[in-house]
């Protein structure tokens, strides 16, 4: 059992993880949230009031924190009593977060890769040239260090291990679909930091193909997706951190990831970057000054977080998977579709930060339980997900699934019953477990997208 967490960072999805640890305190404990700067750790804390998301008793307190500096983050951890680590702040923060929580025995959470500032788009794995690098130590440590837990990547590595472990004897490809079919009403803006945003897109495209990494480039290869909900939708081939571990985990021989972008987004992007704007390596003014022209971009972007109120529509964000079953092809497509509106008026925020910040916290919640709580470092995927998902479903983030039988929301026991071998049904004791399960999922609180049904 871990109680008590530290949320590094205060930006969109550090906004909706702190809503939800406090929805979930009576179990998390004391919910302290740290980032340079102060009065944007206490705007969430006053967001928190506001909606009344805080459930039982315990510390709900700010901070300021420069997480780069390790001792200082150290510091925290220790003053806090802090056993579990949410990393929501920059993805140049990983290494110094999991260093502070490797030396303090803190579980260590974050939702993105990390990243060199000077360097974009890296050789594959991603992962192996940072993150795995300290697994030996979070062994030696004991410490749990759980990378990429929010929605792409996170549930959607769970989503392709739970369709492989249900509804195929083998996986031919999987492809994750990522599509935003909302309005935020401006100009231009992205849905999260922006400098991360474009670093993902300026240089090669890696995609995992016939067993090996494929370099392309960025809306080099385009794809129609037919969606839930949102309906036909234009996306691209593009890299993503996903890709760097299920491809070494899952045994896949296929696995991209596309992403839907309208023609104005490429419009934009294709300016800034043809111009040198979207370059994160540094020039120099006439006037003398070295700036880095993507961090001025940054700065006259409008703030994600600001993008909330007013935002409309729905994001589909799911995994196509692909293979066969007792011999037979089959395709099963798992989703899930988050409302901007409705995400904002529970908690204040826009869906993109939405489906990344319940994730992160309900695998926390699967830490403190003891489920999740391994005590080395793993990739989503390497975890059972069916907790991860009944989780979320009782959280506000609905799992559905489209298969040859329907559309259906995922209740992960339910599917796995209903899938399971005739010798493994034959066991009373299994289906006991299944009634029960039945009359809790009956039970269960209704969640916001359960009227989907
Ligand atoms: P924001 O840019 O809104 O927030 C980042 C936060 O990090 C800011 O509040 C910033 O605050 C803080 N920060 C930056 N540097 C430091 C530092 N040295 N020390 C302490 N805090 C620091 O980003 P988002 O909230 O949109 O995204 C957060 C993370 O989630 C990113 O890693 C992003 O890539 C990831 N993400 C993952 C998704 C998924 O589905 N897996 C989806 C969306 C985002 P301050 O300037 O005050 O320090």
């Amino acid at each position: 059992m871990k109680r008590n967490v530290l949320i590094i960072g205060a930006g969109g999805v550090a906004h909706v993880a702190a809503h939800k640890c406090a929805q979930n305190n009576i179990l998390l404990g004391d919910i302290h949230i740290a980032s340079r700067t102060l009065a944007k750790c206490e705007a969430i804390i006053a967001s928190i009031k506001e909606k009344g998301s805080k459930r039982g008793p315990g510390r709900l307190q700010a901070h300021a924190l420069d997480a780069l500096d390790i001792e200082a983050t150290k510091a925290l951890i220790r003053e806090t009593g802090s056993q579990i680590v949410i990393n929501v702040g920059s993805p140049f923060l990983n290494m110094s977060v999991m260093e502070a929580c490797i030396e303090t025995g803190a579980a260590y959470l974050d939702t993105a890769i990390h990243e060199d500032p000077d360097k974009v788009c890296e050789p594959p794995p991603w992962y192996g040239n940072h993150e795995w690098k300290r697994r030996d130590a979070c062994k030696k440590a004991g410490v749990t260090a759980l990378l990429g837990a929010g929605f792409d990547p996170g549930v959607v590595n769970a989503y392709g291990r739970f369709a492989m472990d249900t509804y195929f004897d083998q996986v031919d490809s999987i492809d994750i679909i990522d599509i935003n079919a909302g309005s935020h009403g401006r100009y231009f803006a992205t849905n999260f930091d922006p400098e991360i945003n474009f670093r993902e897109f300026t240089s090669t495209v890696w995609s995992w193909q016939n067993n090996r990494w494929k370099s392309s480039k960025m809306f080099e290869h385009r794809q129609q997706w037919d969606m839930p909900v949102v309906g036909n939708h234009t996306t691209y081939l593009t890299g993503h951190d996903e890709l760097h571990s299920m491809s070494k985990n899952l045994g896949v021989p296929n696995i991209r990831f596309w992403m839907g972008f309208g023609d104005h987004y490429i419009n934009v992007f294709n300016v800034l970057n043809s111009l040198g704007l979207l370059s994160e390596k540094p020039v120099r003014t006439a006037e003398g000054d070295e700036i880095v022209p993507l961090k001025v971009v940054k700065a006259v972007l409008p703030d994600p977080a600001s993008l909330a109120k007013g935002y409309t529509g729905k994001t589909c964000i799911g995994d196509l998977v692909k293979g066969t079953k007792n011999g037979t092809q089959q395709e099963v497509l798992i989703y899930n579709i988050c409302d901007h509106e409705e995400s904002y008026e529970e908690v204040g925020s826009q869906a993109i930060s939405y489906t990344a910040g319940v994730p992160v916290v309900a695998a926390a919640m699967l830490i403190a339980d003891g489920i999740w709580d391994v005590g080395h470092m793993v990739n989503v995927e390497e975890l059972d997900p069916a907790p991860f998902i009944e989780q979320m479903n009782q959280m506000g983030l609905v799992t559905r699934v489209r298969d040859a039988k329907g559309d259906r929301v995922l209740e992960p026991q339910r599917e796995l019953l209903m899938n399971a071998p005739e010798e493994e049904l034959e066991d009373t004791a299994t289906y006991e477990y299944f009634a029960h399960d039945q009359a809790l999922l009956t039970k269960g609180q209704p969640s916001r997208q359960q009227g989907m049904r």
